[in-house]
């Protein structure tokens, strides 16, 4: 069933997108037997939002001898959580303060390794989500890009969590624009673009994601 719906979805998404927006599975709580799932139907990108749940789940895929793929962390990262998350996911999308970016920076040369982080945007200035306000985000990169062990590549948002299809539409396309001016400052390398859920995956295809984050629709309702 999830194997079917992942294939289902990829079909959807690459006529959607020309091929050009990659599938990254929302796993929170889902079981590594349901992700491996996933895996064995073609998917490459896991993303947790909870660090002990990245780690175990990693763990257990390991034993199971799943197949190879690409991890990222999609929930907010405290300050004692830097080490397992840099140490078991390649990509750090939530980053949204110079004091978290500075503490990863930190702990990623303690361990040796230099990680791809994003930029979480708050870009429907929601007071309930996390990720840094538009008009602070060109600030907040260039700081980032100054520190050696990150390497900044690319924008994350939530988008504007409501009905209202052009709010949600707006919110995306803040972000897309923040990415193009990154790009038009020089950081060229700057192109990813994760914006997008089970939800609103389409609209933000329309706004140029290249990464959608889905749970619901292919792992099912949570409890
Ligand atoms: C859960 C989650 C998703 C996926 O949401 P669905 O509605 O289940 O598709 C995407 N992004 C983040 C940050 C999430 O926490």
């Amino acid at each position: 069933m999830i194997g079917e719906l992942f294939q289902r979805l990829k079909a959807e998404v690459d006529e959607a997108s020309g091929g050009r927006t990659r599938i990254l599975l929302a796993a929170k709580h889902q079981s590594p037997e349901a992700v491996l799932e996933a895996l064995t139907a073609g998917a490459t990108l896991i993303g947790h939002n909870i660090i002990q749940q990245l780690t175990a789940s990693e763990e257990a895929l390991r034993e199971m001898g799943a197949p190879e793929h690409e991890t990222h962390v999609i929930g907010h990262v405290q300050s004692n959580k830097a080490r397992p998350a840099l140490i078991d996911a390649g990509t750090i999308e939530t980053v949204d303060s110079l004091k978290t970016a500075r503490r990863l920076n930190t702990v990623a040369g303690d361990l040796g390794l230099t990680r791809i982080i994003y930029l979480q945007i708050n870009s429907s200035n929601a007071p309930s989500q996390f990720g840094v306000a538009p008009e602070d985000t060109l600030e907040l990169a260039e700081q980032i890009f100054a520190l050696p062990h990150l390497t900044l590549t690319g924008l994350m948002s939530i988008g504007a969590n409501t009905p209202d299809e052009q709010a949600v539409r707006e919110s995306f396309a803040t972000t897309r624009k923040l990415a193009e001016q990154l790009r038009a400052e020089g950081h060229v390398g700057c192109r990813e673009l994760s914006m997008g859920m089970s939800g609103d995956w389409r609209i933000a295809i329309d706004e140029g994601s290249t990464i959608i984050r889905v749970g619901r629709q292919v792992f099912g309702e949570r409890d």
